[in-house]
């Protein structure tokens, strides 16, 4: 499987790894809709018994992923939240977790008041700054997280780097590789422990399903969370597993599309003057750009920008026509979002502030649709908010 290329790979993934459906020959894998299977005798047990430990469909994605990742084990999750969780159940009360500050809002939510609860401590710490973690390590840390590029700045952590400090203290590291994907960031591959995503976002691809990931290459590793997932019960569905295939199968056609059209947009923003600032790791002048590129191969879909003073944010929203206005990313369809009033409400104005997260700042996730499109309905949007305001 290894020799092929990750277009080939994510086609036949899971058939190569010794799935295929030997009654019918099916090429697509049925949706094994079943919570338990038959025992043919006393004392002999087949592949499958109850799928809350494991169905076949489930399964499939869970190794197609591995691959993916050049892992050893994959595992899927409810949600990329019940992924990112269940990896923390690996944790004992009296342990210390350092952790980005730039991280997703459900797993600083997940951190700071659940896992707080079971006595597992953290630091919050800007992990574009190496000095920073290195300080915040303590004799109980056991892991460190890492989100790379983050959200919504696209804040780029050195991987590398990360990794031998984590090393050197015996510390675990975690990585969320929701927004580069496995087509574009392998982070196994750079030593990090389990890669985590929310494939709700580009692996399913279609703004769907919510579903999530865990990957490891270490054997004890996948060990524990084969344990903390039969054992928390958070697991994908046979149904969404299916979905959540049909969709990774299509993700190097997507992502690369939708990859280009965004490079293109943020560089025409990056020169408009109704636009302040352009966030995108594809940019050369973008902070972290060569460290992003030395472990990673593209930019990515992803880019923020932060409005003009002049220009009015409600009017801007109200007047673009092509990008749906919501949470999530990572789909065909582009998708805008204002991080002030929604990944990042609940943080108070003076923390958003001090983050960068301004008002005036927003987020797209570039789609499929045509790049003439969206970069004229995007121009056209920002001339009638200017409008408004100067007159
Ligand atoms: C959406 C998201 C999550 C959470 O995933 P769900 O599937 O919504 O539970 C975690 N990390 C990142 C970077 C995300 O974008």
């Amino acid at each position: 499987m290894s020799k092929h290329q990750f277009d080939t790979k994510v086609i036949h993934a899971g058939v190569q790894r010794g799935f295929q459906e030997r009654k019918t020959g099916a090429v697509n894998p049925p949706i094994y809709q079943s919570s338990t299977f038959h025992q043919d005798q006393l004392n002999q047990f087949g592949p499958f018994d109850y799928s809350r430990s494991g169905n076949p469909t489930r399964e499939l994605v869970e190794e197609t992923i591995a691959v993916l990742e050049n892992g050893y084990k994959g595992f899927a999750f409810a949600s990329g939240m019940a992924a990112i969780s269940s990896a923390f159940l690996l944790l004992e009360s009296g342990d210390h977790v350092v952790i980005t500050k730039d991280v997703y809002g459900g797993t600083f939510r997940f951190v700071s008041q659940l896992l707080t609860q079971f006595s597992v401590d953290h630091t919050f710490v800007d992990m574009t700054n190496i000095e920073e973690i290195e300080k915040a390590i303590q004799p109980n840390t056991k892991v460190i997280y890492i989100e790379t590029p983050a959200n919504p700045l696209l804040q780029v952590t050195d991987i590398r780097a990360v990794v031998a400090l984590a090393k050197a203290n015996n510390a675990l590291t975690f990585l969320d590789n929701t927004f580069m994907t496995p087509l574009y960031q392998n982070p196994l591959d750079l030593g990090v422990d389990i890669v985590l995503h929310s494939a709700t976002k580009f692996l399913s691809g279609h703004s769907d399903i919510i579903a999530g990931l865990a990957v490891t290459n270490d054997e004890e590793l996948a060990k524990k969370l084969q344990f903390a997932q039969n054992t928390f019960g958070a697991i994908l569905g046979a149904h969404d597993s299916f979905t959540l295939l049909q969709g990774m199968k299509t993700l190097e056609t997507r992502l690369e599309k939708s990859t280009k059209s965004a490079t293109q947009i943020a560089e025409i923003l990056a020169n408009h003057d109704a636009i302040e600032k352009v966030y995108y790791p594809g940019l050369a002048s973008h902070k972290g750009h060569d460290i992003h590129f030395s472990q990673a191969t593209s930019g990515g879909a992803v880019l923020s920008f932060l409005l003009d003073e002049k220009i009015d944010s409600n009017r801007f929203v109200e007047q673009l026509e092509l990008p749906v206005f919501a949470v999530s990313l990572g789909a065909v369809e582009s998708i805008l979002s204002h991080p002030a009033t929604m990944s990042h409400a609940a943080m108070p104005p003076h923390e958003r502030q001090a983050r960068g997260i301004d008002d005036r700042l927003f987020r797209l996730s570039v789609g499929i649709e045509n790049v003439d499109d969206l970069i004229e309905d995007l121009q056209q949007a920002l001339k009638q908010a200017a409008l408004v305001k100067n007159a």
